[in-house]
């Protein structure tokens, strides 16, 4: 049973709670909570919440700080047990009260907005009932092109040229998009170099097709998450990938900019859920503990936000459609995976199809090449200016 509640409190203190609710088969056995255990690994935290027997719970998160607080019905501490457990990964603090006749309340207060995971692991060999609560990073990519776009310092942007090598891409009856895409990433790459507050590297800038530890062959994936590794190696704020399409009916034209909403970065078919979407226009914030501090000075660390490969994707298309037929007026979510790194933000455009006669003329003019490239810089700076208004507000 899953179900949204919002509770009423003061503006700044904005809060969304998530109840979800499981109810054991017998409620009169008490339960005992004998331990909290922590792991951590990489981006992701691990918490056990070890209880003698089934109990009946409820979780919900809030923010600002950033918590989950679960209840555990029917429950007493055991003896000795540790209150108040200090930082360990993701987690900030973990503080655990019994806060009437049968409830014990516990409150993990989160380093930032995350993505959860909770699961019951009955008794077994274990002797105890388990309740699991697994914590993963969410928005860092988000944060870090939020904070970087608005910042003095330079902005990174890794351009992705598709395909390459052994593998053409889509076919043309003039060009083969593997050449054409490397030709428009070489000129938005100068673009960008030309931008004071920006600077850009290729992911490949030759024909080669992108394979880890610069082997010669490889498998699609292989290269899908080399050119994913190379971004995030080169300290990318923003992943571009360059791409033409190809269509069997060849009447279908038009650009069309992919990314993917954060939450869609996740496996799919995982049970995660986030802890909390901001309520704003363009999912932007800061965070409640950042001081007021220049724009120009402001770290991933002082914003809460997400889905800003979609918002940049807004802003890229529109400038675009100034200059360049469009198919999609919005970004399109699609599963690729360049767009599917939490810690990079990513945009994949393709420029239009190889597959029609007059897509394929406009592309392969060098003028319109520049346009293309012209077009993706202006929508870099609107991002930037637009994120930049939009946290000026507070
Ligand atoms: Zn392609």
């Amino acid at each position: 049973m899953q179900m949204s509640l919002s509770i009423k409190k003061p503006i700044t203190f904005f809060v969304t709670a998530i109840l979800c609710s499981l109810f054991a088969d017998v409620a009169h056995s008490k339960s005992i909570l004998k331990d909290v255990r922590i792991n951590q690994s990489d981006d992701e935290t691990r918490l056990v919440i070890d209880l003698t027997e089934k109990v009946k719970y409820k979780l919900f998160t809030l923010n600002r700080p950033d918590r989950i607080v679960i209840d555990l019905y029917q429950t007493d501490l055991a003896k000795g047990l540790k209150t108040k457990i200090k930082k360990s990964g993701l987690v900030n603090e973990i503080r655990i009260a019994r806060n009437n006749a049968t409830r014990v309340r516990m409150v993990i207060e989160t380093s930032e907005i995350l993505f959860y995971q909770l699961s019951a692991i009955p008794k077994n060999k274990n002797p105890n009932h388990r309740l699991v609560i697994d914590l993963k990073k969410a928005f860092e990519g988000s944060k870090k092109l939020a904070a970087s776009s608005v910042n003095r310092k330079k902005f990174i942007v890794a351009i992705d040229p598709g395909h390459g090598g052994k593998d053409p891409g889509a076919q043309g009856s003039q060009v083969i998009e593997k050449n054409l895409v490397l030709k428009i990433s070489k000129k938005l790459k100068k673009l960008i170099d030309n931008e004071k507050t920006m600077s850009a590297f290729l992911i490949r800038d030759n024909d080669s097709f992108p394979c880890p530890g610069n082997r010669s062959n490889c498998r699609q994936q292989e290269s899908l998450s080399e050119r994913l590794n190379r971004a995030k190696k080169g300290g990318a704020d923003l992943l571009i990938s360059i791409h033409a399409d190809a269509f069997s009916d060849s009447s279908v034209r038009g650009a069309t900019l992919y990314a993917l909403s954060d939450s869609r970065k996740i496996r799919r078919g995982s049970d995660y859920k986030v802890m909390y979407r901001p309520k704003t226009n363009n999912n932007i914030r800061f965070k409640s503990t950042s001081t007021n501090k220049s724009l120009s000075r402001i770290s991933s660390g002082d914003l809460d936000t997400q889905d800003q490969s979609i918002e940049i994707g807004k802003h890229i298309l529109k400038e675009m459609k100034k200059d360049v037929r469009i198919r999609k007026k919005t970004p399109r979510e699609a599963e690729f995976a360049v767009l599917k790194s939490t810690s990079v933000a990513s945009v994949l455009i393709e420029t239009s199809y190889l597959s029609n006669k007059d897509d394929e003329k406009f592309l392969i003019n060098p003028r319109n090449q520049d346009k293309i490239a012209e077009a993706i810089v202006r929508g870099l700076k609107s991002y930037s200016a637009s994120t930049r208004k939009e946290l000026g507000k507070r």
